[in-house]
């Protein structure tokens, strides 16, 4: 089969480029190297609708950024993502912090953010309490928020294939040939063909392209680690509250997540590659510094987990959308650091609109649907609609993981729904069961029960996270 587009990458950019495409007649094929979707960036971010203020003017990063917005919305409404527009403050600490938060306002209103205002820091205490005394400026944005980034990356990919796009994962690229036709070989020696490829595979996006014979561009990872506080912290505030950034980045946040947990992080260090995820000492340390002089009340012990997230970036700061100058039918999709979740239908949206200038046919499919069901739905149910959703679907009355109240029927359903979980951090990012206070302790050896029943496997064929990483080694 000779595929219209390939996509390299099933990150939350790629998988809106998928589902962008699915609305066309058009077939098209995603390829991945883990053995799920949003293993990337995609997975470990802060989750922040940006408002748009931080992008140098005129650069790919402010007009997608802010047109990404609403865009971002308006997908998670229609693909049933938990979001929320809980706003953010970037805060001054002090006279010397104060010009950065009047460029911020300056910057945000060439790039159109609508809305913004600065408070002074008694203003900025009166609509967020746990605030420091220590705030004396800040720039309010009622138009950011806060979204699920691997909720929104498995929903787009989900939505996309329900809408015809295949997903090949296991799929590490290792080779590309450009005839007319794009031949793509896996390490397995898997092959496919594409007419148009398209590279969004994050941090090996340089890989990727030069592997296609374009070597115009060089990517620097660059790690932020996080620390992710119990849901009871999620209340200690409800808007994202910024420091005003340094050259490293937008600094150290203190946010609720749309799951309702307290976020705090990201550091920002350039490490060697994509897999330098470890949490340090030296990175817990900054977290908690930085994240104690925006909210002083902050309950560290109150930590459930920490994990790293590497960022994509390039020399130049901006985004690499274009269609390659030295290959044919290929589109960089590259150096989408922040803010990259906020802006991805927008650059989908992009990239669409690149490949059509670059001779791809669109021809509008009539029956596309751009909804995904909410089949978590069951948490925020009453009694009685718990009741009936019972009667009708026991699995939905036998609840798996204690911390997060999630049942068997939720469980079962992200293993049989499009992109269908293979592993237990799988079927974790999709439901939430092994997210709570005993990450997994109790429920992980039901939940690989039931993915070892439903694949018709052994119970010690069932892994963490893809190959080799299995948890169980016989009966005993
Ligand atoms: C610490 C941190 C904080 C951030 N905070 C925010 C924020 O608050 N708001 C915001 O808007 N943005 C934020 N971002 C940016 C955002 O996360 C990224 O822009 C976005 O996730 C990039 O998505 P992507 O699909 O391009 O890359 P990724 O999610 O990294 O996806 C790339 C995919 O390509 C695959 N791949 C790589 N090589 C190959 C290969 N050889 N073969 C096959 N597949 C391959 C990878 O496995 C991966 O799944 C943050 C990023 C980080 C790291």
């Amino acid at each position: 089969m000779i595929y219209d587009v390939l996509i390299a990458g099933a990150g939350v950019v790629g998988g809106m480029v998928a589902r962008e495409l699915s609305k066309y007649k058009l077939s098209v094929c995603i390829l991945e190297k883990e053995n799920d979707v949003a293993m990337g960036a995609s997975k470990a971010n802060s989750g922040i609708v940006h408002g748009g203020f931080d992008p140098e003017p005129d650069t790919l990063k402010a007009k997608l950024n802010v047109a990404g917005v609403e865009m971002l919305y308006e997908a998670a409404d229609q693909l049933n993502v938990p979001y929320k527009k809980n706003g953010s403050l970037v805060c001054a600490f002090g006279a010397s912090e104060e010009p950065a938060v009047h460029e911020l306002y300056e910057r945000g209103l060439i790039n159109g953010v609508k809305g913004m205002e600065k408070l002074s820091g008694d203003e900025a205490r009166k609509i967020e309490p746990r605030l420091s005394e220590a705030c004396t400026l800040a720039l309010h944005i009622p138009s950011a928020g806060i979204v699920c980034p691997y909720q929104l990356t498995l929903s787009a990919i989900g939505n996309a294939m329900d809408n015809g796009v295949e997903l090949k994962r296991n799929f590490e690229i290792t080779d590309i040939e450009k005839t007319d036709l794009f031949t793509v070989t896996s390490y397995k020696g898997e092959t496919v063909q594409g007419r148009y490829f398209i590279n969004c595979a994050g941090c090996y996006s340089d890989e990727i392209a030069a592997k296609a014979g374009d070597c115009s561009f060089n990517i620097i990872p660059r790690a932020g680690e996080y620390l992710l506080l119990d849901k009871t912290e999620g209340e200690t505030v409800t808007h994202t509250i910024f420091q005003v950034p340094t050259p490293e980045g937008k600094g150290i946040l203190v946010s609720p997540t749309a799951d309702g947990n307290l976020l705090t992080g990201p550091t920002a260090a350039v490490v060697e590659t994509a897999e330098n995820t470890e949490i340090t000492q030296n990175g817990v340390d900054t977290v908690i510094k930085f994240a104690a002089k925006s909210v002083p009340s902050v309950q560290f012990r109150q930590v459930i987990t920490s994990f790293a997230g590497v960022r994509s970036s390039e020399k130049n700061g901006d985004f690499i959308i274009e269609a390659s100058k030295k290959v044919d039918g290929l589109v960089n999709v590259a150096a989408i650091d922040s803010p990259g979740l906020t802006s991805c239908v927008a650059i989908a949206r992009y990239v669409v609109g690149i490949l059509e200038d670059i001779g791809l046919a669109l021809d509008a499919k009539d029956n596309w649907d751009g909804t995904r069901v909410n089949t978590h739905a069951f948490r925020e149910m009453n009694d009685e609609e718990k009741d009936a959703y019972i009667k009708a679907n026991p699995a939905y009355g036998k609840i798996i993981c204690r911390c997060e109240t999630i049942s068997e029927g939720e469980i079962l359903d992200a293993i049989r729904r499009n992109p269908k979980a293979l592993d237990v951090d799988s079927v974790k990012r999709r439901t939430r069961a092994g997210m709570g206070r005993c990450q997994g302790g109790f429920c992980s050896p039901y939940v690989m029960k039931l993915i070892a029943k439903e694949q018709g496997i052994p119970m010690e064929q069932v892994t963490k996270k893809g190959e080799g990483s299995y948890i169980a080694t016989g009966k005993i």
